[in-house]
């Protein structure tokens, strides 16, 4: 097979563009309004991937001189201690970002948990006034992930406007707002899912194609526009393909696009891992400057 024929687009370097920024507003709010945006991390539970994400957000946030507050609590908390915290953090002036990492453990209710998150310091974007705000165009606190994807389109592909653009995963999570987003964009959606007819067919009329399904490698190179932008969020464990280090058990991350494939045709990809992955942290700590600056009602800085 020919090398790949794609720009690959490197989420550490976008990633690292958007945290210097961030760094940058954090001073500037710090020196012309005296405000520190602070982060709470609410982890309960012992999920080792939870841990590992909960630590990289309470350090990324550190590092960018945010206050940072993470609230580790046993696996057995109830609902009820748990919507006393998010009560205590809604009324805290110290923080103006609050992230319940999930899942929670059972039987924890997390639409419940995410419903009493005030909308305004919900930096996950998840709640529902968020998901509205965006839906109708408002300023919302939009989902990382989403909004991290945009980002990536922004610097790659610039502007976006005309462009018909195909998501593949509907979830709430994901799919919806990358297409709230894209269309806010000016783009022509098409949101496909487990029930869209002739998946292939949808996909190559991309010129922005969007695979957020949770299915290794099931968007093949066939199915890409050539000169697409190829944006996998996909995040999935498979057996190595060395049979040797597959019969050890080993597993690696692959995404939902087939890479190699796909990189032959498309313009623009993200690889998997080193693309998507990394742009969700800080945009969560963009998002917390948003928030702060919102609740503080400054503009600029
Ligand atoms: P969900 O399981 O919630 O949603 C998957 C979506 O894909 C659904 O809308 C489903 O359709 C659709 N789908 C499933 N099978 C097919 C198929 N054969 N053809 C077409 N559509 C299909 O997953 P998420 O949206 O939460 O996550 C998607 C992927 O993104 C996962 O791999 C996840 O790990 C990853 N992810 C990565 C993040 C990152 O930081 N990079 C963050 C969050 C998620 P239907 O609605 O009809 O069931």
């Amino acid at each position: 097979m020919p090398e790949s024929s794609a720009q690959l687009i490197d989420g550490k370097i976008y990633a690292e563009r958007l945290r210097a920024q961030v760094a940058d507003q954090v001073a500037a709010l710090k020196a012309a309004h005296g405000l520190q945006p602070g982060l709470a991390v609410v982890l309960v539970g012992d999920d080792p991937a939870s841990q590992i994400y909960v630590r990289s957000k309470g350090e990324h946030s550190l590092a960018v001189g945010m206050h940072s507050v993470t609230h580790r609590l046993p696996a057995d908390t109830t609902q009820h201690e748990l919507l006393r915290l998010v009560g205590e953090l809604n009324v805290d002036p110290l923080i103006h970002g609050i992230l319940v990492q999930l899942p929670l453990p059972k039987p924890l209710d997390e639409k419940a948990v995410l419903a009493a998150i005030n909308p305004d310091k919900d930096v996950d974007g998840l709640h529902v006034v968020n998901a509205g705000r965006l839906a109708s165009g408002q300023p919302a606190l939009t989902p990382c992930t989403p909004l991290g994807c945009m980002i990536l389109l922004r610097e790659t592909v610039g502007d976006l406007t005309g462009l018909n653009a195909v998501v593949v995963g509907r979830s709430v999570l994901v799919g919806r707002p990358i297409a709230q987003l894209l269309l806010q964009a000016d783009c022509t959606v098409t949101i496909a899912h487990s029930r869209s007819r002739d998946l292939p067919a949808i996909c190559r009329g991309a010129d922005i194609l969007v695979a957020a399904v949770g299915r290794p490698r099931m968007i093949r190179g066939d199915w890409i526009k050539p000169g697409a932008a190829v944006i996998d969020v996909g995040i999935n464990r498979v057996p190595f393909d060395d049979p040797v280090k597959a019969a050890e058990g080993r597993t690696k991350v692959v995404g939902d696009v087939h890479f190699k494939e796909a990189s032959q045709v498309a313009g623009w990809i993200t690889p998997v891992p080193g693309g998507v992955g990394l742009m969700t942290v800080a945009v969560l700590l963009q998002n917390t400057v948003t928030a702060a600056k919102r609740q503080m009602g400054i503009e600029s800085v």
